[in-house]
């Protein structure tokens, strides 16, 4: 029996929840923190990929989501580089969980929407022949515009998270030192 491009990819290579900068939306943030019970999931760090850091082309995203230090909400990852919710099977976060970056992923987008090419990141080698990688993938267009316009209108709360985050996580106390500083 095959198995899916994902298994197939990790079993080959760095997969991109090994090797991608994962930005937290606030909405993510509260999605997560009510799932898993803490957050300590996440932390303010400028891009180690300077990909991540030149998003001139897209002043939204930008200018909501970068810091003037130059630094964003980031997934924490383990000493080996992978994602803190990567586990032996893939992800351990229900897909409707997972922060919107993960999900739109191969998608790629801008202000504007979706654009028509995907990220070059995944093994188009492994898809099989007659098969299209969002096909292999079992994504939806109607599914990436949907998070791609979610992912926009959360980025415009980065403000109000950063003055309030306790507004946004629902809670009365910091729980932890990243959530307080944020
Ligand atoms: S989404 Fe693409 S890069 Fe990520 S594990 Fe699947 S095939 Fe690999
Ligand atoms: S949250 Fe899940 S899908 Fe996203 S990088 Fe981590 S393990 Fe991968």
């Amino acid at each position: 029996m095959d198995d899916c491009l994902c298994a197939r990819c990790a079993r080959t290579r760095e997969t991109c929840c090994q090797f991608c900068e994962i930005y937290v939306s606030p909405g993510d943030a509260r999605r997560i923190a009510s799932h898993i019970g803490r957050h300590d999931f996440f932390e303010d760090r400028p891009p180690i990929d300077a990909r991540y850091a030149d998003q001139d082309d897209d002043p939204p995203w930008r200018d909501h989501v970068f810091q003037s230090d130059g630094s964003r909400r980031v997934l924490k990852r383990a000493l080996s580089g992978d994602c803190g919710f990567l586990g032996s099977a893939g992800c351990v976060l229900p897909l409707e969980v997972r922060p919107i970056v993960c999900r739109l992923y191969p998608f790629e987008y801008d202000a504007t929407g979706l654009k028509d090419e995907l990220s070059e990141g995944c093994p188009t080698h492994l898809v099989r022949p007659g098969m299209s990688l969002l096909g292999e993938l079992d994504m939806q267009p109607d599914d990436g515009r949907r998070w791609r316009d979610m992912l926009y209108d959360e980025i415009t709360l980065e403000s109000a998270f950063r003055a309030d985050p306790l507004m946004i996580l629902g809670e009365t106390e910091p729980a932890t030192a990243d959530a307080a500083r944020l």
